[in-house]
């Protein structure tokens, strides 16, 4: 494994500069990039730390003690990521998620929660809330979450064998305190849970029914991850990825399936319901089945820079207007024209680049940007 760690490229020392449009941009609750796409879902990194070392994500080999994580004055506030997130609401975003590094590590972050809950869209009813964590702390966390307004969490897991999840956190980890974290959420209401469940080829496909058997029959869905191209340290390779069909067939043979309609547009996940009605499974094909069409979440970093695409290698430096005084509407026109000036569809070129053009591209962490 570690000879394939590739050396990490540090792209958070690249940012773009977010300008004032000469002709303001104001917030009215619908703005669409270039491909008309619009803003509805904003996901905001809290931490760029995190206490899991999984190998697809944070492998050990570069997030070791000598890694410099990002010093806590460059940290957007708890105020400054409230200010920012109400400017993405004016402009129609409906949904936050909180995401990491693993964002119960942040300090207080039911503070957070409970002014970003305070929040109203455009139609005056509050964002939806939600939460992507590992679910170390959840057990700790869920009731003070829940009683700050988080409406719910996804947890991710990879597998209910204690030791092939040990060895995929890295930290040895015990899967009972997860397991305890998802029990904990249910109970204080911050349902229904999602699971996510990185397929990793060679590494937990064999984790894959007994999730299914585990999870089915609780109201709790469970959704499978395509292991992605993300950042540059994980040593990415498409033999390692097992595509969702597959998972899916594989699903089959003990539960057949039948296709549910989308929740909403732009969903991430292709659901599918068990047929004898036990509840319904999710499908996040980013490598097989590119979704960029109707894409439409943007990212904030831990240090307020704006990323238009998981895969971009830049973001947009919105904590030098935040710092540099300017207003509300400064803030809101600034992030609009970003989103007007929007093209990016990596997934959808993934397919049509040589295969050494995708993997050389400077490209974020996932555990800076939280996916
Ligand atoms: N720490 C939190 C957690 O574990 O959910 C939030 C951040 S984590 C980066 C968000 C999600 O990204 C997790 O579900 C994780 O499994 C997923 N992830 C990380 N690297 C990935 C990769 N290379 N391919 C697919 N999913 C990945």
């Amino acid at each position: 494994m570690a000879e394939r760690v590739i050396p990490l490229v540090d792209q958070r020392l690249a940012a773009l500069r977010a300008v004032l449009p000469a002709r303001p941009v104001p917030a009215t609750g619908l703005v669409a990039d270039a491909r008309g796409r619009p803003l509805r879902d904003l996901r905001i990194s809290v931490t760029d730390r995190c206490n899991f070392r999984c190998s697809y994500c944070m492998p050990k080999e570069v997030f070791d003690k000598n890694y410099q994580y990002l010093p806590h004055a460059s940290l957007l506030s708890f105020e400054e990521i409230t200010r920012l997130a109400r400017q993405f609401l004016a402009h129609g975003v409906h949904k936050i998620r909180l995401t990491g590094g693993e964002p119960l590590l942040r300090k207080n972050i039911e503070i957070l929660v409970e002014q970003l809950a305070g929040l109203r869209t455009v139609d005056g009813t509050p964002p939806e809330l939600t939460l992507t964590t590992n679910g170390s702390l959840l057990a700790r966390k869920a009731r003070a979450l829940k009683d700050a307004g988080l409406q719910r969490v996804t947890v991710s897991l990879d597998g209910l064998d204690d030791a092939v999840f040990r060895r995929m956190n890295d930290v040895d980890f015990p899967v009972a305190e997860v397991l305890e974290g998802i029990a904990a959420a249910r109970e204080a209401g911050l349902g229904p849970v999602k699971v996510n469940m990185v397929v990793k080829r060679g590494t937990n496909e064999h984790e894959i029914l007994p999730m299914a058997r585990h999870f089915r029959g609780t109201g709790i869905v469970l959704r499978f991850i395509e292991y992605m191209d993300v950042g540059a340290t994980n040593g990415w390779r498409m033999d390692e990825v097992m595509p969702s069909a597959e998972v899916r067939a594989r699903l089959a043979t003990e539960f057949p399936l039948v296709p549910l309609d989308p929740n909403a547009p732009g969903e991430t996940a292709e659901r599918w319901g068990y047929a004898d009605d036990a509840g319904e499974v999710g499908f996040i094909s980013s490598v097989t089945q590119a979704f960029c069409g109707d894409c439409n979440r943007a990212r904030l970093s831990t240090e307020g820079k704006l990323y238009l695409c998981l895969f971009a290698g830049n973001g947009y430096d919105l904590r030098s207007l935040l710092r540099g005084n300017a207003t509300d509407e400064e803030l809101a026109s600034a992030i609009g024209h970003i989103w007007q000036g929007r093209d990016d569809r990596y997934s959808e070129l993934r397919g049509t680049m040589a295969a050494d053009e995708g993997s050389g591209r400077r490209r974020v962490e996932m555990s800076y940007i939280g996916g």
